[in-house]
C-alpha cells in the first residue's frame, strides 16, 4: 500500500472541527422547540435510550448539574472526546492478546449485549497516553450505526453513521487502587458533547457523568485539545449520505451488481479499489468510487493515479473533494 504525503496547511492547538469526529446534528438545546423535544423524546424511548417513563429534558438537566458541580464544561468534553478519538485513530493497533485485562469487571452491560446479527467491520487494541494518563482501549467498528434521535434533517440532512454511532470503545486505566474501566459508544461522544445527553439508567449505553470524570480525571479550567498538524490531500473524501447498494463480497463476481456495472481499478491482498460506471441517479454520482479494505485494521491511504483514497473502514465510499487530514503532533 502506498501513502501520499499531503501539503502541510497548518498547525493548530485545536482539534475542533476534525471532519470525521464530532459535529452537531441540530441546534443547541435552548434553540429546540418544545414540540421538537416531544418528537426527540419519543425517538429516545423507541431506541431504548431512556425509559418510557423518563423525561428527556430532566435526564439532560440532571446530568448537566453533575458536570456543573464538578466545574467541567461541555466544550471541554467536546475537546476531550475529539482528542481521544484522534489519538486512538493515530495509534498503533496491538494484537488483542496484548491485553490481559478482564473487561467484564468494568463494562458488563456492554459485553452481555446480545450481539447476534451485528457485523463487526474491525476491532483493534491500543495503548495511548493522553493528558498524562495511560489507557488501554479496545475499539470495535460495526457494519451499521445507531442514529441520533436529536437529528433535525433540516439542519443536518447527512447520514452520520460513519461519523458516530458505529463504533464502541472499551477503555481501561490503571489506578492506585483497582483500575477503572468503562464502555463508551461513539454516539455517546456526540450526544454528550452536542446535546448534553448521557441516556438514562435504563440504557445499556448510558455513560455516568461522575464515572466519566473519574475515568479521564477531568478537571476544571483545563484545556483538553491536542496540538494537530493539518495536511491537505488531493483526495477523495468519504461520501456522506451515500445510498450505494452493497456489492458482492468477492472480487470475482464484483463486475456486475444488479443493474450497475462496477470495474476494479486496482486490487491486491490489502485492498480493492473500484469504480461504479453507471450511477443510477444524480445524487449517487457523488459516490463513484469505493475501497474495500481486506486487512483487519484498515487505517491508511490508497493512492491511485495521483488521487488518494483514505481508508478508515472496511468499505469506504468517496466523492471528489479536497480533504484536510488532521493528526496529533504530540500527546500532552
Ligand atoms: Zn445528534
Amino acid at each position: 500500500m502506498t501513502f501520499l504525503e499531503g501539503e502541510v496547511v497548518g498547525k493548530s492547538e485545536t482539534c475542533r472541527g476534525q471532519g470525521s469526529l464530532l459535529m452537531s446534528c441540530n441546534y443547541s438545546n435552548d434553540k429546540i422547540s418544545n414540540d421538537e423535544f416531544v418528537v426527540i423524546e419519543q425517538k429516545c424511548k423507541s431506541a431504548k435510550m431512556i425509559d418510557t417513563k423518563s423525561n428527556v429534558k430532566d435526564c439532560i438537566s440532571q446530568d448537566e448539574s453533575v458536570m456543573f458541580a464538578a466545574g467541567i464544561t461541555f466544550e471541554q468534553l467536546n475537546d476531550f472526546f475529539e482528542s481521544f478519538e484522534l489519538v486512538v485513530r493515530n495509534s498503533e493497533n496491538l494484537a488483542p492478546k496484548e491485553s490481559n485485562i478482564d473487561f467484564r469487571n468494568y463494562c458488563p452491560k456492554f459485553l452481555e449485549l446480545d450481539r447476534k446479527g451485528w457485523c463487526m467491520w474491525s476491532s483493534s487494541t491500543h495503548k495511548i497516553k493522553l493528558f498524562g494518563l495511560e489507557y488501554t482501549v479496545i475499539k470495535y467498528t460495526w457494519g451499521g450505526a445507531q442514529e441520533c434521535p436529536f437529528q433535525n434533517r433540516e439542519v443536518d440532512p447527512r447520514y452520520n453513521g460513519y461519523k458516530y454511532g458505529a463504533t464502541d470503545y472499551i477503555i481501561y486505566r490503571e489506578t492506585q487502587e483497582n483500575g477503572i474501566g468503562m464502555h463508551i459508544g461513539s454516539l455517546l461522544f456526540h450526544q454528550i458533547a452536542k446535546h448534553h445527553f448521557f441516556q438514562d439508567q435504563s440504557s445499556d449505553y448510558r455513560v455516568d457523568p461522575k464515572k466519566l470524570i473519574d475515568m479521564f480525571d477531568l478537571r476544571p479550567e483545563t484545556c483538553y485539545r491536542v496540538p494537530v498538524i493539518e495536511k491537505k490531500y488531493r483526495a477523495m473524501t468519504s461520501a456522506d449520505g451515500s445510498r450505494l447498494p452493497l456489492s458482492p463480497a468477492t472480487p470475482s463476481c464484483m463486475d456486475v451488481t444488479n443493474t450497475e456495472i462496477w470495474s476494479i481499478l486496482e486490487s491486491n491482498e490489502e485492498f480493492i479499489l473500484y469504480k461504479r460506471i453507471e450511477p443510477q441517479n444524480e445524487q449517487e454520482k457523488l459516490a463513484n468510487y469505493c475501497v474495500i479494505a481486506l486487512k483487519e485494521n484498515p487505517d491508511s491511504t490508497v493512492v491511485y493515479q495521483d488521487i488518494s483514497y483514505p481508508i478508515s473502514l472496511r468499505r469506504n465510499y468517496y466523492s471528489d473533494e479536497i480533504r484536510i487530514v488532521k493528526k496529533p503532533i504530540q500527546v500532552c
